[in-house]
């Protein structure tokens, strides 16, 4: 349990409640406050990158202090998908919750994110969901080798998989994962990684960035090109039109990323995440609107705003290490978010997005960040 001190003269019906605090919270409100909107946010560690930008109750996520204030709020949404769907649902019946908590529930498990996908005929990786080593066998022997072994919750940024190359692997492979319900997938030679920002207001309104190209290292984000270099009209359809099955079906509001892999001119989709991505960082100034602002008026009712580039833009992510200030905004272009956190190895503690007026232009700047210590490679 927690304490709190509310905001004095806080007008519940301009304060937003979010579930979690992290960066992305703290960039939801950096483009809500200028709108006139107050945040309070709920997480349990304290002193969180998102309390320097609105109130935090430092508390559990289903602790009756953190419900009673998001209970105050106008609209609740969330910043962290691992929240847990019943405290979601039970905030639901009383305020506005967006995105609807069956987003969470769908997001939360690869069994039924890839079903969902399946059922909406939307290409996805050959699966198989594993309950135990025989399954495990089984699926191996129908999907074939190799393959990619995912615990089917909690897993993010790489976490809880396991590549198998080799039958004999496959007991190692069932440890690695803890022995945790899984789903086993076909191993797809995908040529690109793609993301799709898409989002969908209170009123069906739904509106797509362009396709943004993907680059990880250990299984983390570490640079976004946006838009996706040679993207064509006929890839852009392709994402938007599976990106309006999965919204309608949802009856989804707010924003949703949509990663995906290309094969030729092919699109298979990897997962969903129902909230804000880091894949989408480079629109706070690569896009007419941000999608954290355009975050903000699906989920209040408000019109969407143009989400097309602005220019060629990429975001670097700042993983493990910071560089120095002054040195990124040397760069002509280049703008700098951190977040306030601690460098620890495998950290995300802020991001650079620079523009340039052409591909070429936008290389070179890249270039001339990736060179300086603490950008590229910061933590290996
Ligand atoms: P995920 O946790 O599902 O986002 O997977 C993390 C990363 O592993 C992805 O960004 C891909 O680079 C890779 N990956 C995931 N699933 C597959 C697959 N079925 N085949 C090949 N690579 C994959």
């Amino acid at each position: 349990m927690s304490s709190r001190t509310p905001i004095p003269d806080a007008d519940p019906t301009l304060t937003i409640g979010v579930l979690g605090a992290g960066q992305l919270g703290r960039m939801l409100a950096l483009a809500g406050v200028p709108l006139g909107y107050r945040f309070v946010f709920v997480d349990p560690s304290p002193g969180a990158p998102a309390a320097a930008v609105g109130e935090q109750i430092a508390c559990g996520f289903t602790d009756p202090i953190g419900q009673a204030a998001l209970l105050a709020c106008r609209v609740v949404t969330y910043e962290f998908e691992s929240v847990p769907v019943e405290a979601a649902e039970e905030l639901a019946t009383h305020v506005p919750v967006f995105p609807p908590p069956m987003a969470l529930r769908v997001a939360q498990d690869r069994l039924f994110e890839k079903s969902c996908f399946r059922t909406l005929g939307i290409g996805t990786a050959p699966f198989e969901a594993v309950d135990s080593l025989n399954d495990l066998s089984r699926a191996v022997a129908n999907l074939g080798l190799p393959a990619v072994l995912k615990t089917r919750r909690l897993g993010y940024d790489g976490k809880g998989q396991f590549v198998i190359e080799r039958r004999e692997d496959v007991a190692l492979a069932w440890d690695a994962v803890g022995r945790a319900p899984s789903i086993l997938e076909g191993f797809v030679r995908f040529e690109r990684e793609l993301s799709l920002i898409a989002v969908r207001g209170r009123d069906g309104e739904c509106a797509f960035y362009p396709l943004v190209e993907n680059h990880h290292k250990k299984g983390i984000l570490r640079k976004t090109l946006a838009p996706a270099p040679a993207l064509t009209s006929e890839l852009q359809d392709t994402a938007t039109a599976y990106g309006i099955r999965i919204l309608d079906h949802l009856d989804y509001v707010g924003v949703l990323a949509i990663e995906l892999f290309q094969i030729g001119t092919a699109l298979l989709v990897n997962e969903i995440a129902p909230r804000v991505h880091n894949s989408g960082h480079y629109s706070i100034e690569g896009s007419r609107t941000s999608q954290f602002e355009n975050h903000l008026r699906a989920i209040l009712g408000l019109p969407l705003g143009d989400p097309s580039a602005v220019s060629p833009s990429c975001m670097l992510n700042l993983v493990g290490a910071l560089p120095d200030s002054g040195a990124v905004l040397q760069i002509p272009d280049a703008h700098l978010h951190l977040y306030g956190k601690v460098p620890r190895p495998g950290r995300k503690v802020g991001h650079i997005t620079v523009r340039g007026k052409d591909d070429a232009e936008l290389a070179a700047r890249v270039a001339a960040l990736q060179a300086l210590p603490g950008v590229c490679d910061s933590d290996s």
